[in-house]
């Protein structure tokens, strides 16, 4: 059973659209144990759909097609796969009666086009749009089938899990399926992750481990493909195991939503804990991070942001003769910065960044020197000492994970 995505409009060959809905698809698609094997652009263009058509029904059992369902001249998707197979287009009686209906709530005035949206490919069932007027097709020629479904994804997605799911399941029934589990990881590169999986990642065939790499993180998938669910996850169980041994000292997390900050918040609420903090070069990064989590309220208390000696000394009590002897960027700085920002919000932790986020040096220090404090009620206050190298974005943004790192651990 293979399977591939055509998506077809020319703004996605122009760079103007991001092919969401090939990524939405595919995901869908493996979810039904269907394999996806090609994903193609094509632009508004009868002849290279159809020469497209004509290259997918040799190497694939089912197309998928997206985009061009609609009223005007530029949507030939319908049209050009009916043209294809040798089938002509006919009215759907439910997606005329919907159309009619939306013209009539609307009070606006039906056009002749409009009804184009209503055509679907005779012979094929009717894949109903449940948020807009276009409606699919999905039907079955010559061995091959064809799934048409609209381009803007606000449609798409609702008429594929409401519509075209349910029908593919009954025309595909599944033997196998894909389990899989994402472990992941901070504080290890991809690079250095897979070097000390490689012999586990080049012999795995079922499960298989890919890793993805985000600027800071290393996720692993691991995928077991199996007919019964509760051995699948015996798979992963056991695979997971060998992988924790090698790695599992970077590991703090499961599952594709769950980012360092989400988990640190989860962790704080878990234990009743509050959080502030104080930071310099990242400039309320960090508690925009903690911001974007939603619940946070419950143990972020706010904090400050203090870029200048004088904020420092203003806002947070700092000794302005303290900084001037030991530099802002310091030890010492991070320290005072992590215990008073925590005493003055009355928090459970505060974290402190002090640094140079660069290009440029600063006291003499280069670009990517960063100090993290921690403070903990009833602890001693500590400082790390970081070298990141790369862009300033890059360096504020690890300075962040850094910090969320501190308080995991
Ligand atoms: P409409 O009735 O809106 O014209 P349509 O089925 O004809 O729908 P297109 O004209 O191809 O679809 O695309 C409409 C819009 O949907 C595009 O401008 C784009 O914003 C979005 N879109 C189309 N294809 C994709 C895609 N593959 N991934 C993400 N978005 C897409
Ligand atoms: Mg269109």
């Amino acid at each position: 059973m293979k399977a591939e995505i055509i998506a077809v409009g020319t703004e996605l060959l122009l760079g103007q659209v991001v092919n969401t809905n090939a990524t939405f698809l595919s995901e869908e698609l493996a979810d039904l144990g269907i394999e996806v094997y090609y994903h193609t652009v094509v632009g508004d263009n009868p002849q290279r759909l159809e020469q497209l058509l004509v290259e997918a029904e040799g190497r694939s059992d089912l197309i998928v097609l997206c985009g061009g369902l609609g009223p005007t001249d530029d949507d030939l998707t319908k049209d050009t796969v009916a043209a294809h197979i040798q089938h002509s287009l006919v009215q759907d009686e439910q997606a005329l009666a919907r159309l009619k209906e939306f013209f009539k709530f609307s009070k606006r005035k039906m056009t002749e086009n409009n009804l184009r949206q209503t055509l679907m490919i005779d012979g094929g069932i009717a894949v109903q749009n449940p948020t807009g007027l276009a409606v699919g097709t999905l039907i079955t020629d010559n061995e091959k089938t064809y799934l048409l479904l609209p381009g803007p994804p606000n449609e798409l997605q609702p008429m594929f899990q409401q519509n075209a799911r349910p029908l593919l399941e009954e025309l595909f029934p599944q033997s196998e399926q894909l389990i899989s589990r994402v472990l992941r990881f901070y504080g290890i590169g991809e690079s250095q992750l897979v070097t000390e999986l490689k012999e586990l990642i080049d012999t795995q065939t079922n499960p298989t481990i890919a890793p993805y790499a985000k600027p800071n993180e290393v996720t692993l998938r691991l995928t077991a493909k199996i007919a019964d669910e509760r051995m699948g996850q015996k798979l992963l169980d056991n695979l997971e195991s060998v992988v924790m041994d090698k790695v599992g000292e970077y590991f703090y997390g499961y599952g594709d939503e769950n980012s360092l900050v989400k988990v640190t918040v989860d962790a704080l609420k878990k234990y009743g804990k509050t959080v502030t903090a104080a930071e310099s070069l990242t400039a309320g990064l960090f508690q925009s991070t903690l911001g974007d989590i939603s619940g946070v309220s419950e143990v972020f208390k706010g904090g400050f942001v203090t870029y200048s000696a004088e904020t420092k000394a203003h806002f947070l009590g700092i000794d302005p003769a303290m900084l001037e002897k030991e530099g802002t960027v310091s030890e010492a700085c991070a320290i005072a910065m992590a215990e008073q920002a925590r005493q003055l919000a009355n928090a459970d932790f505060a974290v402190s960044f002090t640094g140079v986020a660069g290009p440029n040096e600063l006291e003499e220090q280069p670009a990517g020197t960063v100090w993290i404090g921690l403070a903990e009620k009833g602890q001693p206050t500590i400082a790390v000492l970081q070298h990141f190298n790369r862009d300033r974005s890059y360096i504020r943004q690890s300075a962040v994970m850094k910090g969320l790192d501190l308080i995991l651990r």
